[in-house]
Parts: structure tokens; sequence; C-alpha cells
């Protein structure tokens, strides 16, 4: 889709089809004053970026689907910065029955797992610790080290990424949530942890873009 800044002229153009569309060229000539030829450029760029639609022997009307798609970029193009939360962390060592309880305790479906060092180690999820709890292991004495998602399988995010690119990451993966990350050592492949990114972020994103007053 082309994304162009609309011109003076042009954003009058569009208000006047988005209040009277399905409308002629003519008559939107007629309520600028102008003529139907000075108008031809404004209206091909209008048509060719999407803003509105032309039905021949119907006119112009305003194209709906475009406001929405162009609503939903402006959100999807915010950074991952900010709108990341706060991860839950435990140690490497923590034992799988007291990580089921930290995911209750925190209202979370992942936590994180850090090495002595602070850096990102491992990802459980909650079927991570389904799958574990099903044998007749005793929870107790397994550390989430065993079971859990290793680096360098860990799918990743950094604060400067956009929402959308973290969406596509949950989608391809077919996971649920991303830490946001800062390099902490390039040649060793180490990394920080500083947020985390889930579906419900995305989700909470569209649900403020709804509820801001729609231009
Ligand atoms: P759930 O277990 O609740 O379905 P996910 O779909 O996020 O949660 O996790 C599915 C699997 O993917 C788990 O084994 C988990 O360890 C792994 N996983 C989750 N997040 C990531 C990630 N960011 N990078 C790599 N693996 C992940």
């Amino acid at each position: 889709m082309v994304k162009i800044k609309l011109s003076k002229r042009q954003d009058e153009i569009l208000e006047i089809v988005k209040q009277n569309g399905p409308i002629t060229g003519k008559e939107i000539a007629d309520k600028l004053s102008l003529s139907r030829a000075a108008l031809r450029p404004d209206l091909a760029i209008l048509t060719m970026s999407g803003n509105i639609d032309a039905r021949p022997r119907v006119g112009y009307f305003y194209n709906d689907k475009f406001k929405v798609k162009r609503q939903a970029e402006k959100v999807l193009h915010h950074s991952v910065n900010n709108y990341k939360a706060h991860p839950i962390v435990v140690g490497k060592s923590t034992s799988v029955y007291d990580a089921i309880v930290q995911l209750f305790l925190e209202d979370v479906g992942t936590l994180y797992a850090v090495d002595s060092d602070g850096h990102l180690a491992g990802v459980i999820s909650r079927k991570d610790l389904l799958r574990a709890s099903l044998g007749n292991q005793n929870l107790s004495e397994l550390p989430v080290s065993v079971i859990m998602t290793r680096m360098p399988n860990i799918i990743t995010i950094y604060p400067e990424e956009t929402l959308l690119e973290a969406a596509k990451k949950m989608i391809q993966n077919h996971i649920d949530s991303l830490p946001v990350v800062r390099e902490a050592d390039e040649q060793k492949n180490t990394y920080l942890l500083v947020g985390r990114i889930t579906k419900t972020t995305i989700t909470k994103a569209y649900l403020e873009m709804m509820d801001e007053k729609s231009d």
C-alpha cells in the first residue's frame, strides 16, 4: 500500500467524499468551485493511494477498509519498547513445582529462566510444565533447566522493533510470547532480558486504537 501525505485540497476532497459519497467528479468540483479538469490529478492520487474508490456511472466513495487498515498500521508500527510488560523470571535451578506456583501467583502464561549472570537462558510455557507434570516425576526435584526451551532456540525481539514484527514472529513460530532483550555480548550470543511481549499485548494495542477517537 502506498503511504502518502495528502495535500490540503486532497484532504478537502476526501472529506467531501466521506460526507457525500457516492458523488460524481462534477459534484465535487462544484462544491469546491473548481473545474472538473483541475480536480483530476487529486482524484487520481486519492484513488491510486486507496483512500477513495471510483465506480463508473456511480461516482467516488470513501474506502472504509482503507481507513481501518491505516489505523491498524499505525498501531502495529509502534515500537515494542512502548508496550513491553515486565518479564517474570526464575533461576535455571528453580524446580518445576515452584515454577508452576509462580505461574499462578504472577498470573502469566510464560516464565523466563536466567543463568547466574542474569542472561536469558530459557523459556518455560504452560505446555512445558504440563508435559513435565504428566510423568511420575518428583516435580520438586526437577529443575526447569531440564524442560525449558533453551538458547540458542529462543525467538527474541529488540525494544526498537515494531509490534508488527513481534506479531509476525509469534504467529510464524506458533508461540504466545517473546522475550524483549538487549544484547549483552554479541560474540557469546548472550542477552539481557528487559521485558516481554505477548499476543495479549497486541490485542490490547488494538483495543486502545478502537477507543481512540477515529479521525
Ligand atoms: P503454551 O505452552 O501455553 O501453548 P507457547 O505456545 O508460547 O505456550 O509455547 C509452546 C512451546 O514453544 C513451548 O515448548 C515453549 O517453551 C516454546 N516457546 C515459547 N516461547 C518461545 C520463544 N519466544 N522462543 C522459542 N520457544 C518458545
